[in-house]
């Protein structure tokens, strides 16, 4: 369907807030507690109706929060030319109500200056994503990626700088390790620019975040946390039940090979289906809430092929 023109966002969008949106942290940003990200499913290879129906599902569901990075695709920047196209097409007069975040950190362009954390990359990268993106300004900057190699004070007061040059609102840090973390929330809160949120891997078969104490250093300092791959790309959902389907992320063998679905992996699997099957939920419907259940979590930020998947997640909460 050619809805072109014919977006108007559901009059009843906001009907679900009381238990949709969270608090991130001790701002004073609210977030859905199921956000939409841009990994997968937006990019140049994808069908852009397609995508734009996930999206006007989203957000006529008051899910107002989409996750993007310079690099998601494939190809690389062109999820951010779909967010553009679809700012043009839909989004244009919603502006105000949607938090749009990216990021910078893992490999974009050739050379020396594509990738990592130092200045020179991250403003030359979100001048770049801003243009594609159609937007002046996005809500949330992320530094995607610790960097062994660029002293913290340099990544972090181009975070600084991006915000009091109006490019950002707030910044965020993702796959920063702990020390890391600590030493980023002082810094930033010295310089009056609070570390809004930190995005990192968090699931049921993936507790590492929990284990290295991030969570509960986000919760204790009033830092919002966001889980990504809260599915673990779709094996905590139904999806593998009858083995690998053509269209299935695991399909494609990139991010998501076959071999990590391992006989004990299958076993844990089951096991999950069966609790989530006790408490009357969908495997994915437990997986979420499982994570929104930890302390300091204020989103799961999920991915979605079809609008029959992000209705199943979604649902975990209204
Ligand atoms: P998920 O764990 O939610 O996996 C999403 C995939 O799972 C979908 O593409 C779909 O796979 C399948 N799926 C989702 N819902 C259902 C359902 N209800 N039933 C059956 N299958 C389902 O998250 P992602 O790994 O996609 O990550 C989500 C977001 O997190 C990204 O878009 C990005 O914004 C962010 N992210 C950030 C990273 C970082 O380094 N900061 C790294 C990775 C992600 P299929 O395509 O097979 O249908």
């Amino acid at each position: 369907m050619d809805t072109k023109d014919l977006y108007k966002a559901s009059d009843n969008r906001y009907d679900h807030s009381s238990v949709l949106y969270a608090r991130c942290g001790k701002s004073g940003v609210l977030l859905p507690k199921v956000s939409l990200g841009f990994w997968h499913n937006f990019g140049s290879v994808d069908p852009y109706e397609r995508s734009r129906e996930i999206t006007h599902y989203a957000f006529d569901h008051g899910i107002t929060h989409f996750d993007l990075a310079n690099n998601y695709g494939p190809v690389f920047g062109s999820a951010e030319q779909t967010l553009g196209r679809l700012m043009n097409d839909d989004f244009r007069p919603y502006r105000d109500e949607l938090f749009i975040s990216t990021k910078a950190g893992y490999n974009m362009w050739p050379g020396p200056y594509g990738e990592w954390g130092s200045r020179k990359y991250l403003m030359a990268s979100l001048d770049q994503s801003l243009e594609r993106m159609h937007l002046d300004y996005v809500d949330l900057f992320y530094s995607h990626r610790f960097d062994p190699d660029t002293p913290m004070e340099e990544t972090l007061q181009a975070l600084v700088d991006i915000v009091r040059s109006g490019k950002a609102l707030y910044v965020g840090l993702s796959n920063w390790p702990l020390d890391g973390l600590r030493f980023a929330h002082q810094y930033l809160k010295e310089r009056d620019v609070p570390l809004l949120i930190y995005q990192g891997r968090l699931n049921m078969i993936d507790r590492v975040q929990i284990e290295s104490g991030i969570l509960d250093y986000c919760a204790d300092n009033g830092i919002g946390y966001i889980a990504y791959s809260p599915l673990a790309q779709g094996l905590l959902t139904d999806r593998y039940i009858n083995g690998i389907p053509a269209d299935s992320r695991m399909a494609k063998q990139q991010f998501l090979k076959p071999d990590r679905l391992t006989e004990e992996l299958k076993l844990t699997l089951e096991q999950i289906r069966q609790e989530a099957a006790q408490k009357g939920q969908t495997t994915a419907q437990r997986a979420l809430s499982w994570i929104l259940e930890q302390q300091g979590v204020t989103s799961v930020l999920v991915g979605a092929s079809s609008v029959n998947q992000l209705r199943d997640n979604l649902s975990t909460i209204i």
